[in-house]
């Protein structure tokens, strides 16, 4: 049988997971990106890759929650103002999700996908020279009383329901995993099967190339255009097209026009995140990502430095970052780690494609076969990638996918917003 021709649009960790291994099965696939490789949110993540994860981010209380938050300057979650009226379809969804009965669904369909996130990292990168960036270090939360984390139950609650394998850390344990933490985290949550990324951007680069090798292709070029005619795809933009016989569409946080153009409308927002690097020898402190649950960001060890990563903060794309909201956390960072040289090396800001479920879309486009959307990986890209390249695979060749995809279905939120 040929093998049909493949687009993909965004070479972020989707669209580069997904066209790494579609270049491998033998299929002619052309990946494009507007930009660079990495251009997005997979340059600056944390790099967890954090296997069995369950826990929407809309739970029962979410909006007493957000409703504090909001009031608190420098709060781990904020929404720009102007971006209100724009956001409100997708808050009023985000809310209804925290009701019970949702949360536990969409629990169950968010570990139907990443269960399977370790396993099949290890099975995209194999024997290739991807597996250096890849460390098997497990993912630590610490709280620093027993309040903080008391607040921790619900999570622990879904987790036993799916039988999420964990351990509850007390201060010695934290203390003989990361000797250079400070004593004053007495307890810890530790999930040993995650794996770390050591530098994520560096790793969906070199998934690129290594697609060129096996014979798939690279392109900057941006999608302005979609148009379909029975058996063929072509994407366009003013001085240039392209045609195949498929199309996957992995733009992330920017697949909204796109959606739109081929006729398919999408509940999505960016919830930016940033990060700050520090001096490459302060790596050296931890030997894993280590989240600080009393203040709710991430300190990561990285190849080239540690990282703090943090905030969620819903606003437009191209709005300008606000970085004061990355920089406020210095000095948290130093009492979490108190050899931290925190003088800051640089800033970023992406944006998380997120749904009001946390699901990702998967899923053929509502009007034709030959378009497959991978989009809306919210806080679990980096994780997801791969699962996500499997499952395209199998959608391509039109087999039975080892998930059953019908929740992560383009239009599950239309009867909600019509
Ligand atoms: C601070 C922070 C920390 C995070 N930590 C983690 C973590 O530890 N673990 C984890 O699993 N996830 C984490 N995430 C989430 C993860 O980074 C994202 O879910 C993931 O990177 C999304 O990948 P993507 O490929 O869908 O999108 P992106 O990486 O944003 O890529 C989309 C690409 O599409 C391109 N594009 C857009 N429009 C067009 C167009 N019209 N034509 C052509 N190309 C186009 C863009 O240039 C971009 O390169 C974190 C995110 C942030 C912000």
């Amino acid at each position: 049988m040929t093998r049909p021709s493949i687009i993909v649009a965004g070479a972020g960790i989707i669209g580069a997971s997904i066209a790494f291994n579609l270049a491998q099965k033998g299929y002619a696939v052309t990946l494009i990106d507007r930009t660079a490789p990495a251009s997005g949110a997979s340059f600056g993540n944390a790099g967890g890759i954090v296997n069995n994860s369950c826990v929407p981010t809309s739970t029962p209380g979410i909006v007493f929650d957000v409703a504090k938050m909001l009031t608190r300057p420098h709060s781990p979650f904020s929404l720009r103002p102007g971006y209100l009226l724009k956001a409100l379809p997708w808050l009023i969804e985000f809310l209804n999700q925290s009701r019970q009965h949702r949360v536990d669904q969409n629990a169950d369909q968010l570990h139907a996908l990443t269960r399977h996130a370790a396993d099949d990292w290890l099975k995209l990168v194999g024997e290739t020279a991807l597996t250096r960036y890849v460390q098997s270090v497990g993912w630590l939360k610490v709280y620093s009383s027993t309040s903080s984390f008391a607040n921790t139950g619900f999570t622990r609650q879904l987790m036993d329901r799916l039988q999420v394998p964990f351990d509850v850390l007390g201060a010695a344990d934290i203390r003989r995993l990361e000797p250079a933490l400070s004593p004053d985290f007495t307890h810890g949550l530790f999930q040993s099967d995650a794996l770390h990324i050591t530098n994520p951007g560096a790793m969906v680069h070199e998934m690129t190339n290594l697609m060129l090798e096996y014979g798939g292709i690279y392109k900057k070029m941006c999608v302005e255009q979609i148009s379909m005619s029975k058996n063929a795809v072509t994407v366009s933009n003013q001085s240039e097209s392209l045609t195949a016989d498929k199309l996957v569409i992995a733009t992330g946080a920017y697949t909204q026009p796109l959606a739109e153009m081929v006729g398919d409308k999408v509940t999505l927002v960016a919830e930016r995140g940033y990060h700050m690097m520090f001096p490459r020898t302060t790596a050296s402190l931890l030997s894993r990502p280590v989240v600080n649950g009393d203040s709710s960001f991430v300190l990561s060890p990285m190849e080239t430095g540690m990282r703090m990563t943090s905030q969620v903060e819903i606003s437009g794309v191209d709005d300008p970052p606000d970085y004061q909201r990355i920089r406020h956390l210095t000095r948290l960072a130093r009492s979490m780690l108190p050899d931290l040289d925190t003088q800051e090396e640089s800033v970023w800001m992406g944006c998380r494609p997120s749904l009001p479920d946390s699901l990702p879309v998967i899923s053929p486009s509502s009007v034709s076969n030959n378009i497959i959307y991978a989009f809306g990986h919210q806080h679990l890209g980096m994780t997801l990638g791969p699962v996500t390249a499997f499952l395209v695979e199998q959608m391509l060749a039109g087999e039975k996918t080892k998930t059953d995809l019908h929740p992560y279905r383009i239009n599950r939120f239309k009867s909600a917003l019509s």
